[in-house]
């Protein structure tokens, strides 16, 4: 036991990372919504980039779930869904940077689940109350190995999620409707950004619900794969 705290303080949450010994300790998990036309359209809205800028909303760090996990279906839901997504790692500080200095802030990318559950999320929405309980569920932010490419930008590439092998999202990161470096600069006017950040970049077209026994695989061109298994809930 320690002296220093009432009791054992939780574990820092952290990732693997592709051929690094040390694992990724995490920090604040960042979302952005609606960041697909085609998913914007499925939840009833269009995007105008020129007249918005993009909204974020966050999970708690402790929602952090490994890849290949096997995580009970959550309460309070008859309807969760997936959300297959690229995220941004962040691996130095930056604040009020520009789309050109962005680029910079980059450690790395991964595959990411920003798993909902929609039910909430529109009840919420619908009321013009927060999200939280939709979208901030224990196990809700599943996130595969890092991949280090510092200082790279992702601009295309398939990114696709199969749910028990049959694919059901399938899209190319270049219709990100906000990149990469335009997301970092927009949410570095709000957060002074840090190692460890992760920003989850928005889900095409295709979001579904799952069910006890699913068997989800998802992956990002260049980057691995995601998986995460379904049980009943507990
Ligand atoms: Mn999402």
């Amino acid at each position: 036991m320690t002296d220093t705290y009432l009791w054992p303080p939780p574990p820092v949450p952290s990732l693997p990372v592709r051929g690094v010994v040390q694992r990724l300790p995490v920090n604040r998990l960042f979302f952005v919504g609606r960041n697909y036309a085609a998913h914007a359209r499925e939840m009833g809205f269009a995007v105008d980039k020129a007249g918005e800028t993009p909204f974020y909303f966050t999970k708690s760090p402790q929602a952090l779930t490994p890849s290949g996990a096997h995580v009970p279906y959550p309460p309070g839901t008859h309807n969760y869904h997936h959300e297959m997504e690229l995220v941004v790692v962040i691996g130095r500080p930056g604040f009020q940077v520009s789309v050109e200095e962005a680029p910079a802030l980059i450690y790395g990318y991964a595959c990411g689940l920003d798993m909902t559950r929609r039910d909430l999320q529109f009840a919420a929405r619908d009321k013009g109350r927060p999200w939280d309980l939709g979208k901030d569920a224990e196990h809700a932010a599943v996130v595969s190995e890092v991949m280090p490419m510092p200082g790279q930008v992702l601009a295309s590439g398939a990114i696709e999620l199969a749910v028990n092998g049959q694919v059901r999202q399938r899209a190319d990161l270049s219709q990100l409707v906000w990149s990469v470096p335009e997301l970092i600069a927009d949410l570095s006017r709000f957060y002074h950004l840090a190692a460890g950040d992760l920003l989850f970049t928005g889900t095409p077209e295709g979001v579904g619900p799952v069910v006890a026994g699913d068997v989800l695989s998802g992956r990002v061109a260049g980057l691995g794969e995601i998986a995460l298994t379904i049980g009943p809930a507990t």
